[in-house]
């Protein structure tokens, strides 16, 4: 069994209830981390990457506002960056306690850290040549693949309901969120000064009945539950109406001799989009044409996803995807005359290989993409959302002449439908809620519908505010 040589606290701070401070996905959607202090110990929930304008996010990212050395152990909800992407910076600036997550979510995050450490490295080597240049210093990459491996090496993979004894006072359940695979609701219970305390971190919460993975679970009541809110308010698509628009765009699209470009997220998004499309073909919803996945990232997660097909609906025999493994191969795809699908990684449009097919068929109006992802407001795909005949894409102004569609219930979010259904049964137990991971106009939708359902002290925390139990 792996040994630990966990930082020996030198505060004094063992009295007074435990207390929760927010240090990240505070009124936005990125960089989740949570810090909690329960007497002399100190446990992080997620080490996400903050996500912003550069300069302010690299400087984010790279100073932590508590001393990782002091951290007892991590508590990790789900491998999407938001959530893990920070974890090697954690362990480079001198964590070297446990990460407690599920088996899927390690070996995730082996994947998309190690590709985030490879982006890193190449950017930082393109900083090099230009600052070199320039005749200034160069801003250091956050970590390396050498920080990731030590990060996966410091995992303890655990099952979901599975009682763990991070200390003699301190119990920790993985709870299925139904998110992502391996996505998991953190539940902590600490003993301190005689009297147990308890917190639920709900990570990102999965919607229910669009069957892929399971279904996410109650959520447990606790003296403080720690809430997402990315759709507050917001009510998706059903599966029958998913289906219904997506055999529309096809139809239509396929009708016109035109390609249908469907841009995703890599991890989750991806999987979800190619296991409806089967289906619909399946079933005979969707006209049969060749789907293609151009994401060498999604690949890799693909083979992980392989390894848990326990935990996933069947695989649709009969329809094939291909996955694109060269360049070369992409760009014969993409321009060939016969209609067919191509999913690509960028949910957004801002980069990722869906750029490259873009730029092929932005203004070809027998083309359509459909946007599967939230949208911020400034993004590519805001952009190809908004009534303007042009967009803006890597510099250039293009003709928008592409058909452009959205069907957002392939969030793995909650909606308020779900919200009601999975924190009900809390409503009763629970002492006070904070919302995380959320805009604003969502967090006080989720906020004022919490306390209809009877919810007595709900609140969206800023930045660095300190909550107690
Ligand atoms: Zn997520």
């Amino acid at each position: 069994m792996m040994v630990y040589n966990v930082c020996m606290n030198s505060t004094n701070e063992s009295s007074g209830p435990p207390t929760v401070t927010f240090f990240g996905a505070t009124q936005s959607v990125s960089g989740s981390m949570h810090l909690i202090k329960s007497g002399q110990h100190r446990f992080l929930l997620d080490c996400g990457l903050h996500r912003g304008p550069r300069h302010s996010s690299n400087d984010r990212n790279a100073h932590f506002a508590f001393d990782p050395c002091k951290i007892d152990a991590l508590f990790l909800s789900h491998a999407h960056v938001d959530h893990c992407g920070n974890i090697p910076n954690l362990v480079r600036q001198g964590f070297d306690g446990p990460i407690y997550c599920t088996h899927a979510t390690r070996d995730l995050i082996q994947v998309m850290l190690e590709d985030s450490a490879r982006i890193q490295e190449d950017e930082s080597n393109n900083y090099r040549s230009s600052f070199r240049r320039g005749g200034r210093s160069m801003p250091p990459a956050l970590f390396g693949r050498k920080d990731v491996d030590k990060a996966i090496n410091q995992c303890v993979a655990v099952d979901y309901l599975e009682t763990v004894d991070v200390n003699p006072d301190v119990q920790l359940r993985f709870i299925d969120a139904g998110h992502i695979l391996g996505s998991a609701m953190v539940a902590v219970a600490f003993m301190q000064g005689g009297r147990e305390y308890s917190v639920t971190f709900t990570g990102d919460l999965g919607r229910r009945g669009i069957p892929f993975l399971d279904e996410p679970s109650q959520v447990p009541p606790a003296d403080l539950i720690i809430c997402e809110s990315t759709y507050g308010g917001k009510r998706h698509d059903t599966l029958a109406g998913m289906a219904a628009k997506m055999a529309d765009v096809v139809t239509r699209t396929v009708a016109r001799g035109g390609k249908v470009l469907i841009p995703a997220f890599s991890l989750g998004r991806t999987q979800l989009v190619l296991n409806y499309l089967r289906v619909w073909m399946a079933d005979g919803l969707l006209p049969r044409v060749p789907i293609y996945v151009d994401s060498p990232l999604a690949r890799e997660i693909d083979d992980v996803y392989q390894q848990y097909s326990d935990l996933l609906e069947p695989v649709v025999d009969g329809v094939a995807c291909e996955w694109l493994e060269s360049d070369d191969d992409a760009i014969s795809r993409t321009t060939q005359r016969e209609p067919c699908i191509i999913v690509a990684s960028g949910g957004m449009c801002e980069g990722g290989r869906i750029v490259r097919h873009l730029k092929y068929h932005i203004d070809d109006p027998r083309s359509t993409i459909v946007l599967v992802s939230y949208q911020a407001p400034d993004s590519v795909g805001a952009q190809l959302l908004s009534s303007t005949p042009i967009i803006r894409l890597h510099g250039q102004i293009w003709n928008k002449w592409i058909d452009v569609a959205e069907i957002n219930g392939f969030s793995g979010h909650a909606d308020e439908v779900d919200f009601e259904f999975l924190l009900r049964a809390a409503v009763e137990s629970t002492g006070r809620v904070r919302l995380v991971h959320g805009e604003l106009p969502q967090m006080h939708a989720l906020a004022k519908q919490f306390k209809q359902m009877g919810f007595a002290d709900v609140g969206a925390p800023k930045r660095n505010e300190t909550v107690s139990l």
